[in-house]
């Protein structure tokens, strides 16, 4: 997974959102009202961050170490690399795939994940004849202790809304095309409830241990939006 500073500032910014949102809103006000040589708002993402971490620094309202705290646990903390161990431990132990479908947070817990936007969560498991594919309708809700931070795509308008109209649609756009036999389940995130997928463990994957399962296993078979295969593929961006 990539988590780019932005993103992790993204979260920080949403957190601290309500104390800095009436100054922003004034400037944006103060913007649209007239043209009298401001400097303008650079157009690059990175430079924008900058500039909105200078504001929340001077403001008092985050400091840096807090800053370079979310951004090592975003980097090298949470992520599908969590999620990846889950579903293998889940592929290799009958008793801990049982806990995780019936008491998710507990069974994820055991592997030492949890926290902010993990603390409702539900398994869903992919079969031969039941394909889950998980959206957030409403905005981007997502586990994050064991998938990070959402992927631009899962954000998306399209994503959100076609996601519940056509989801065999949408799979196929991913590449996935499930027969008529196949039934497709579609769960809808809130803040109150995170799903992950189980996908189906590839078959003639008898021999693998349970950290060679782990490395098949991607970001986007445990949204559902993919299978795993017994090559790994490169997730889409
Ligand atoms: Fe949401």
């Amino acid at each position: 997974m990539t988590t780019s500073r932005g993103d992790v500032l993204t979260a920080a910014l949403t957190a601290a959102g309500a104390a800095v949102a009436p100054d922003l809103a004034r400037a944006q006000e103060h913007e649209d009202d007239h043209d009298h040589g401001h400097q303008a708002v650079p157009s690059d993402p990175a430079l924008r961050v900058k500039a909105l971490e200078s504001l929340l620094v001077a403001k008092g309202l985050v400091d840096r170490d807090a800053l370079d705290e979310l951004i090592d646990t975003y980097e090298h903390k949470v992520g599908p690399r969590n999620g990846v161990r889950v579903v293998a431990r889940a592929w290799t132990d009958a008793d801990y795939k049982r806990r995780l479908l019936t008491d998710a947070d507990a069974a994820i817990s055991e592997l030492g994940y949890g926290g902010m936007q993990g603390e409702h969560m539900v398994v869903v498991e992919n079969t031969a004849t039941v394909h889950n594919v998980v959206v957030c309708t409403l905005c981007s809700c997502y586990p994050w202790p064991v998938l990070g931070l959402p992927p631009v795509w899962y954000k998306s308008a399209p994503y959100r809304s076609r996601s519940v109209i056509d989801p065999r649609g949408v799979l196929r756009e991913f590449g996935l095309d499930l027969g008529d036999d196949v039934e497709v389940r579609v769960w809808d995130s809130t803040a109150e409830l995170r799903y992950l997928v189980l996908p189906e463990r590839p078959a003639n994957t008898e021999t693998l241990t349970e950290q060679e399962l782990a490395a098949l296993v991607t970001r986007d078979a445990m949204v559902g939006v993919a299978k795993v295969t017994a090559k790994r593929e490169e997730s889409t961006a």
